[in-house]
């Protein structure tokens, strides 16, 4: 059940927001401020962000560029004001993926919110990254480190892609899943854990005193090396 983070002030919009989406199937959470939707887009994982212009405390103009800014790649569908063209391209330019504008009809923005969710899951260009002295190849699921290539499993995948989005801040086991698995999925610690075993052999130096990913006691995770560099 995908999740939509609604970030609207309004309360008749809001509510109106809410009902239908949950009627059609999604888990809807809404806020109605700016510094909120900020912090939530950051801290949870929402498959996607319906993103009012107007907001009260920080604009969505402000809330859309912060969590760029912070490597969050979820998609943005912003609302803006029928008149503002100026608003539009902007939102684009920072980072939101596309607009509705208000006001606006329910079909069209649950076909808007259908098209944005289709091509959120066409896998990531080709990105590849360093670390230390291996190099992550997203597109072809593999480390490499010198000639040694080590195929990632998809599982092993969804978690590094999730560690690199998130590269500095701590994830809980409950994200992990949600992320790596999927939302409302069980899974125990230990397989997490397992999983994040195998990820290290793969991924540190010397997976028995990792420097990559870090364990948090009694919380989570942390991927961190400080100079993680996109070529
Ligand atoms: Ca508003």
């Amino acid at each position: 059940m995908p999740k939509i983070l609604v970030v609207e002030d309004e309360p008749g919009i809001a509510i109106a927001l809410e009902d239908d989406l949950t009627m059609e199937g999604y888990q809807v959470e809404v806020t109605g401020d700016g510094p909120t939707a900020s912090r939530l887009a950051r801290e949870r994982e929402f498959d996607l962000i319906l993103l009012d212009v107007m907001l009260p405390g920080k604009d969505g103009f402000e809330v859309c560029r912060e969590i760029r800014r912070a490597g969050v790649r979820t998609p943005i569908l912003m609302l803006t004001a029928r008149t503002q063209e100026a608003e539009k391209v902007m939102g684009l330019e920072l980072g939101a993926d596309d607009y509705v504008t208000k006001p606006f009809g329910v079909r069209e923005l649950r076909a808007r919110i259908a098209a944005l969710l289709r091509r959120s899951q066409i896998p990531a260009p080709s990105r590849v990254f360093r670390i230390g002295d291996a190099e992550v190849d997203f597109a072809r699921a593999e480390i490499r480190r010198g000639r040694e290539v080590t195929v990632l499993t998809p599982l092993e995948f969804k978690l590094l892609e999730l560690f690199a989005r998130n590269r500095g801040r701590i994830l809980t086991r409950d994200q992990l899943v949600d992320g790596a698995w999927g939302v409302n999925t069980i899974v125990s610690e230990r397989v997490v854990d397992n999983h994040i075993g195998s990820l290290r052999k793969k991924l540190e130096p010397d997976a028995d005193h990792p420097r990559y990913l870090r364990n948090v006691r009694g919380i989570g995770y942390c991927f961190d090396d400080g100079n993680l560099t996109q070529t």
